[in-house]
């Protein structure tokens, strides 16, 4: 045996519900009618896309109109925004989930938003069909535990600073507390590069799917930053075997409310959409 399989070996052994048992044990995740599965290479490459922040009802209607004419299934929005400084935006709060509920429905899209705090769980499940939970949060035990005692699918993104074996423990709460629809997300890690945001971690797509059964897709925008990267790394993530991919898209990037560096126009992300048909 490797060493790169005995290591696998060994960190499945601290996992009781993420471990992947055999090759063919996969997961399928039921979002109303709609299918994640963890079946690598799977004709089944979930997209999900749309703004880093719900800004406003026009804009996310704007967005969610043009994304379904796309036959992108999962609408993305965040309205509790983590952002660095306390004096960007943050999010219209559950007014913004108001507009995002209001736009998914009227364009038949499913909805993804992320949730800050256990207190707001709740409330944001009413609103979203999959509750985020951000890379800062990935090891906000208390909310880690909340989240696993829903029955939402659940977005788990990695922290920047995180080792495959955190970001599975941080799974495990989840899967734990009875929760067992939980999607992992590879969304860059920090690293010594400053040319880019992030460093996405592709390799985390292959090495997690030897150790753990769950959905894998991965974060092209927060995983570089940089808009001229992203069709590249959705192909990428495409072709090394991730279930799909999470996209910030904006009607009007000039002038997006957050991440506007790497928010991509509607003419950019239909490009993306014919690389990866
Ligand atoms: C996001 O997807 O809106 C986000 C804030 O991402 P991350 O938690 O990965 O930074
Ligand atoms: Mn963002």
């Amino acid at each position: 045996m490797s060493l790169f399989q005995e290591q696998v070996k060994f960190l499945k052994k601290k996992l009781k519900f993420a471990a992947r048992e055999n090759s063919s044990h996969t997961t399928l995740i039921n979002i109303k009618g709609y299918n994640i599965s963890s079946e690598k290479h799977s004709d089944n490459f979930t997209v999900m896309a749309g703004p880093c922040a719900i800004e406003s009802q026009e804009q996310i209607l704007t967005i969610a109109k043009y994304l379904s004419s796309k036959n992108v299934p999962i609408l993305r929005g965040g309205a509790f925004k983590p952002r660095t400084s306390p004096y960007s935006f943050q999010g219209l709060g559950i007014k913004g989930l108001e507009y995002m509920q209001e736009a998914a429905s009227t364009y038949g899209m499913l909805s993804v938003s992320e949730v800050m705090d256990s207190m707001d769980v709740e409330v944001v499940s009413n609103y979203v069909d999959i509750l985020q939970i951000g890379a800062r949060n990935m090891q906000n035990y208390s909310l880690l535990k909340t989240v696993g005692k829903t029955n939402k699918p659940i977005l788990l993104k990695r922290h920047f600073a995180a080792t495959y074996e955190e970001f599975l423990l941080a799974a495990e709460y989840i899967l734990s507390h009875g929760n067992p629809n939980v999607i992992l997300c590879e969304r860059g890690i920090r690293t010594f590069e400053s040319l880019t945001r992030n460093t996405l971690d592709l390799a985390a797509v292959p090495i997690l799917q030897q150790v753990t059964h769950l959905p894998i897709i991965t974060d092209p925008s927060h995983g570089t930053g940089i808009k001229e990267i992203i069709p590249a790394m959705t192909v990428a993530s495409k072709a090394i075997g991730a279930n799909g991919v999470i996209i910030e898209v904006h009607s009007d990037p000039e002038n997006s409310l957050s991440d506007k560096e790497q928010a991509l126009s509607f003419q950019e992300f239909d490009y993306i959409i014919k690389s990866i048909l």
